[in-house]
Formats: structure tokens, sequence, C-alpha cells
């Protein structure tokens, strides 16, 4: 396994909402980064958010703009997955699918040299299942990063069956060396966020859904009641309300009736409305 120090370059899987800001993460720490997604199109919105988010950070002085302009300079977009061959520690931040995740750690295993840990990002999906289709299930860990990545503190490690201790305490130094503070989680459903946050936002939904209150009162509830900074409904649609549903219904299936997902969650996704990401989730955005 590679140490801290021989780390130089973080290959990110997908280029969405979480992958992006990773990338953004890893640069701006000082990584080179490799970032891949399936189509350049994707790729190019990646680097769309990343330099929207850049933008922010200079504006609120909290990068110089030629901190901003080398993070940026230090991550290259790919659609191949063999460019990731030079990558040290690769992060996966594809679809929350599992087969998507077990193909893509297949093929990973394959691209990386067999030192390099494969991290994934997954919000639910176990780490030990996602390892299992690798020859190194010992370098295999959860990364879950908080959305937006370059602006959430924490991070959530998550210790798969087979996971080494050593890639346990890489990772946190990793982690640390971007900025962040971690906790650690056994690889049980949902792990600690997951496990507790998804019920809060199905109920918020089903909550509106049912007439309780209009949605702004449900969030506005929430945020003077409770001292969140989102309600439900906001924080649905900034997460993605597909990335919910999925979440959902891993966390149904292995968990049982409590965590079924709401009915209207599933019409918007099936309608495209999706949050933040498609424009219209249930606000609408510019
Ligand atoms: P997203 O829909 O914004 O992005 C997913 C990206 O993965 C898309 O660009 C898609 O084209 C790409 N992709 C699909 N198959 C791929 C492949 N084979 N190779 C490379 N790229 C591929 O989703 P997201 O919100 O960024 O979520 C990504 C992961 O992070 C999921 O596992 C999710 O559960 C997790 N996560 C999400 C959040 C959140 O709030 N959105 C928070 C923490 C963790």
């Amino acid at each position: 396994m590679r140490t801290l120090d021989e780390i130089e370059t973080v290959g990110v899987v997908g280029a969405g909402t979480m992958g992006s800001g990773i990338a953004q993460v890893a640069a701006t720490a000082g990584y080179d980064v490799v970032m891949r997604d399936v189509k350049s199109e994707f790729v190019q919105q990646g680097f769309d958010s990343i330099e929207d988010s850049l933008s922010r950070f200079v504006r609120k002085e909290q990068l110089t703009q030629e901190e901003a302009d080398a993070a940026r300079e230090r991550i290259t977009g790919t659609t191949d997955l063999d460019d990731l061959a030079d990558a040290d520690y690769v992060v996966e931040a594809a679809v929350e699918k599992l087969d998507v995740k077990r193909d893509i750690f297949a093929d990973l295993d394959e691209a990386v040299p067999d030192d390099v840990v494969l991290a994934t990002n997954t919000s639910t999906l176990s780490i030990t299942t996602i390892a299992s289709v690798t020859d190194r299930p010992e370098l295999v860990v959860g990364l879950h990063f908080m959305n937006p990545a370059p602006v959430m503190k924490g991070l959530e490690l998550v210790v798969g069956e087979k996971t080494a201790d050593e890639v346990v305490d890489l990772s946190h130094a990793l982690a640390e060396d971007m900025g962040k503070e971690t906790w650690e989680s056994d690889d049980k459903p949902g792990f600690v966020v997951n496990r507790i946050l998804m019920p809060w936002l199905n109920e918020g939904v089903r909550a509106y859904d049912q007439g309780v209150a209009s949605k702004e009162d449900i969030d506005t509830g929430m945020k003077l009641g409770t001292n969140v900074p989102m309600g439900p409904l906001e924080l649905c649609d900034h997460i993605g309300l597909d990335i919910v549903l999925d979440a959902s219904q891993t966390l149904h299936d292995e968990l049982g009736d409590r965590y079924k997902p709401a009915y209207l969650l599933k019409r918007k996704v099936d309608a495209g409305d999706l949050g933040k990401k498609t424009g219209r989730g249930f606000y609408e955005y510019d």
C-alpha cells in the first residue's frame, strides 16, 4: 500500500455533484487529480461546477485567485478508465447503484496498480459487497464525503469486513490533509449519517404529501424548531431526489419497513424532477 507521502495523484470516478466536489477538495489540498466520467459532456459539467465553486471561494476570500487557478490546473478530465492507472489513491463517486459500482470496481481492479487503495463515496451500499469483486478487498474502504464536499467539514470513514487497519489509518490521514474531520462507521446499511437522515427526509416528504403543511412551512418548521440549516424538502433537492430514493431503497431492503421510500419521492424521480441538478425538485432553481 502507498503511504500518504507517496500519494501525489488522486483518481476520481464520476464528475457529478460529489465527484466534481471531491476532485476540487483534493486539488485545493495540492493533489493532482484525474476525474473520470462516462461522457465528455459530464466531465465538462463537472469542470463547470468546480469553476463556479472555486469562484465562490475567491469571492468569499477563502482562496486567492492564484490558489483557485492552481487548483483548477491540477485537475485533468477523462472518459477513459485506464487514465486512472497513474493514481495513487482512487475515490469512486458514481451513481448509487450496486451493479454500477461493482462493475466499476472490477474494472478499477484491472486498471489501477494493485497497491492502490480504492475508496467509495457510497451513501448506503455495503463496502464489503463492493470490495468482493476485487482481488484487493483489504484495500477497499468507504470515504463518504458530505455534500457539498468543498464546504462540508465532516467525512465518514466506513470500515468493510476486510478493510486493513493501515488503509483506515491512511484514509484518516488523507482526509485530514484535505482539511476534513472524520468519524468511523462499521459497514452497516446507511452507516451513521444516512441511517438517521433518510427516515427524516422521507417523513418530511410524506408530511408534505399528506397536507400537514406547505413545503415552505415544513422546511421553516424544522429549521426554526430543531436548528438544522436546511429543512427536509430543501435538503432532498440539494442531495438529489434520485440519490435519496436509491439510498432509501437500499435501507428499506436491508432494514425493513421503517425505511420505506415516500411515494411522492418516487413519483418526482419518475418525472425527472431530481432537485437542484435538474433545476426542479420540490422547489424551482435557475
Ligand atoms: P450524480 O448523479 O450527481 O453524479 C453521478 C455521476 O456518475 C454522473 O455524472 C454519472 O454520469 C457518473 N457515472 C455513472 N456511471 C459511471 C461510470 N461507470 N464511471 C464514471 N462515472 C459514472 O450523483 P452524486 O450526487 O454525485 O452521487 C455520487 C455518489 O456519491 C453516490 O454513490 C451517492 O450516494 C454518493 N453521495 C451523494 C451525496 C449527495 O448529497 N448527492 C452525498 C454523499 C454521497
